[in-house]
């Protein structure tokens, strides 16, 4: 199918991206990478009067550091993401995870922005912010305002941004000595959105889980904390078992969705799986085990 027809612009500062924001409302939609928004549009599950292409706002490009933070502008495409030095080094988490997210062609075109804006439950780089403790960067006809990924990401694809402000950046906090992340990931192919996923950061003093930060995605609405588990396991000594005997702490901290990728009972069997594997994980690369 076509899309139904629509209006198109490609302002040339974020402000005039902001001002057709404003006049439109509702009727406008942010076109960045358009590897979801297009397939939508095609669909007809949206229509929009307007389509604001934002490819050519300078403001939204680029990975930099800035002081304890590293600044992925939310037109940074996937690949480039891939291909950082800086993200690498910086944020081994994010490392780790983006060669998940799609295909090549998707991860040609998609954007880290447009990632974290649409908010799909099974989106990598959501779940990986959040355990990451990320803040976001958002721009509207008020203002600039910074929000935590805690406070952002509100339901099934529905985040803290208003409709008429644009996400300019991420800012995620650098690695530090002695933090250690693991990340794990069930789908069908490599490169399908996934049916059930952990992020994970740690810090680990020997076979003890001094800290660790466990954050489901796949399987919830939204990136969520695995509050429980994270603190029964914090200040014990690991052991598979240890994982394994508290798994049931996810019954409580997960509510998972049923949908094609399977039921409600069998994600929930899915993250306890996972959960054993990225706090193994996370051990190993702590050279405790
Ligand atoms: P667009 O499609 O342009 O926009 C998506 C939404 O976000 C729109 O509502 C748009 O208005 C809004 N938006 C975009 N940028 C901004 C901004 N800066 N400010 C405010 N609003 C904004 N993703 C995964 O995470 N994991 C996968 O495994 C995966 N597999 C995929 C497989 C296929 C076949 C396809 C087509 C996509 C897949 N994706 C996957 C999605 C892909 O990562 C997209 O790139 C991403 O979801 C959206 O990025 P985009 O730049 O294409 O955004």
């Amino acid at each position: 199918m076509k899309s139904p027809r629509f209006k198109y612009v490609r302002p040339n500062s974020l402000d005039q991206a902001i001002g057709l924001l404003s006049e439109f409302g509702d009727e406008a939609r942010v076109l960045a990478g358009g590897q979801s928004l297009m397939p939508t549009l095609n669909m007809r599950l949206s229509h929009p009067e307007i389509l604001i292409d934002i490819n050519n706002l300078e403001d939204l490009k680029g990975i930099s550091l800035q002081g304890d933070f590293v600044r992925i502008g939310a037109l940074v495409r996937h690949v480039e993401v891939m291909e950082s030095s800086v993200i690498r080094e910086e944020l081994p988490l994010i490392a780790e995870a983006i060669p998940h997210v799609a295909h090549v062609a998707v991860r040609n075109r998609g954007t880290f922005g447009g990632s974290i804006a649409l908010a799909d439950p099974a989106a990598e780089m959501p779940a990986c912010a959040l355990a990451l403790n990320a803040n976001f960067l958002l721009k509207g006809p008020r203002g600039t305002r910074e929000i935590e990924a805690e406070k952002f990401f509100y339901g099934l694809y529905e985040t803290a941004i208003e409709p008429d402000e644009i996400l300019v950046a991420a800012l995620l906090p650098r690695i530090k000595s002695g933090e250690i992340f693991a990340f794990t990931e069930l789908a069908r192919r490599q490169g399908d959105f996934a049916q059930a996923g952990v992020a994970c950061k740690a810090r680990i003093s020997g076979q003890i889980i001094e800290q660790i930060r466990l954050v489901y995605f796949g399987s919830e609405v939204k990136p969520t904390l695995g509050n429980n588990m994270m603190t029964v396991l914090k200040g014990q000594r690991w052991s598979d078992s240890l994982v394994e005997s508290n798994s049931s702490q996810l019954d409580t901290d997960l509510d998972p969705i049923q949908n094609l990728h399977g039921s409600s009972s069998l994600k929930l069997h899915l993250q306890k799986v996972l959960t054993k594997r990225v706090v193994h994980a996370v051990m190993e690369k702590a050279g405790s085990i």
